[in-house]
């Protein structure tokens, strides 16, 4: 198999030809058909990430199609489409995982951090932590891509947002992109917060049915019920507090975040809550997918080929692209 790298912290992914890896008994063998490159990749290589094993196989955001079983694999057959994510494993038997919350696990495993991920030809994965990608709801497979973190992230912050009528969404990118589309959907109201005088992405926030764009330094022309914030930037905290009503939640969404800059306690007054999203569970994938598909949401992709996975992730990191970048094996 063809496979990009992290060798260590710092350097940028090199290419490589390996044997293809062989599943466990509880694991598949997939050919990757497409994977999304999250921001939390970009984390992984610049070192940010407690987790991270290095070397290591990035993408958690990989669609597949099963090649091989393992010996103990009942729940897949050849031929499924599946979708890898973030969660590649969790114990099953720790206090989180028992109270229904095995995105808090102990001894959690996460694809392409700690374990290799789909910036490859091939990979495994664990049949239990695969979510399905029927083609007749997902024929294509780069589109389906982002779903599976910037898409399920989207979705379990907006759970923990609670019952919002007014949603802002602060940093317009891959998660926004999705998250406003089922926002849409569902009649509630899309507030987009971008970097400030990024015209381009207000633009794009409009055509997918944002009430009203703007800079992440404006107020919102009412308060909001809930702020989700996508963008790892810490001095959106206080802002978003500011614009959330009384009893309104700010939620993180991102694993890393720049420190969150000292504000006055009035803007958390008033029973303002402020939580971060950690991993998912497979419950949200599975709820979220069905959304998504009921939702029609429609993600805007750029490809990039497999080996230019490091130009992928230039144009992430500056800000170069709409919706997500996704990369597909040759
Ligand atoms: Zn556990
Ligand atoms: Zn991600």
């Amino acid at each position: 198999m063809f496979a990009m790298v992290a060798r260590a912290p710092g350097l940028p992914l090199s290419a490589e030809e390996r044997e293809d890896p062989r599943p466990a008994p509880d694991e598949v063998l997939i050919r990757v058909e497409a994977c999304g490159v999250c921001r939390t990749d970009l984390h992984l290589v610049d070192g940010e990430l407690p987790q991270a094993r290095y070397p290591v196989i990035p993408g958690h955001e990989a669609v597949g199609v099963v090649e091989a079983l393992g010996e103990q694999v009942t729940v897949l057959s050849v031929g499924d489409r599946v979708g890898v994510p973030w969660l590649g494993g969790a114990c099953g038997v720790c206090e989180y995982c028992r109270s229904g919350r095995e995105n808090l696990c102990d001894t959690p495993v996460f694809t392409g951090c700690s374990r290799d991920g789909g910036y490859a030809t091939h990979m495994t994965a664990r049949a239990a932590f695969c979510l399905p990608l029927p083609r007749e709801s997902y024929p294509d497979a780069a589109a389906a891509a982002p779903l599976l973190c910037a898409g399920l992230i989207g979705g379990r912050a907006l759970r923990l947002a609670g019952e919002a009528q007014r949603v802002g969404l602060y940093g317009f990118g891959a998660a926004a992109h999705i998250l406003a589309q089922l926002l849409h959907h569902q009649q509630r109201e899309v507030y987009a917060f971008t970097r400030p005088g990024d015209d381009a992405s207000q633009d794009f926030a409009r055509q997918l049915g944002a009430q009203w764009a703007g800079g992440s330094d404006e107020m919102p022309p009412r308060p909001l019920d809930a702020a989700i914030i996508f963008a790892a930037v810490g001095e959106l905290v206080p802002l978003a507090l500011q614009a959330v009503r009384k009893g309104g939640s700010v939620v993180c969404g991102g694993i890393h975040m720049s420190d969150i800059p000292r504000f006055p306690y009035r803007l958390l007054w008033e029973e303002r809550r402020l939580l971060s999203v950690a991993n998912l569970t497979r419950a949200d994938g599975h709820a979220f997918l069905d959304a998504a598909s009921d939702a029609g949401i429609a993600t805007q992709v750029t490809p990039y080929p497999l080996a230019e996975a490091n130009r992928a992730l230039d144009d992430l990191r500056h800000g170069r692209l709409h919706g997500a970048a996704v990369l597909v094996p040759g």
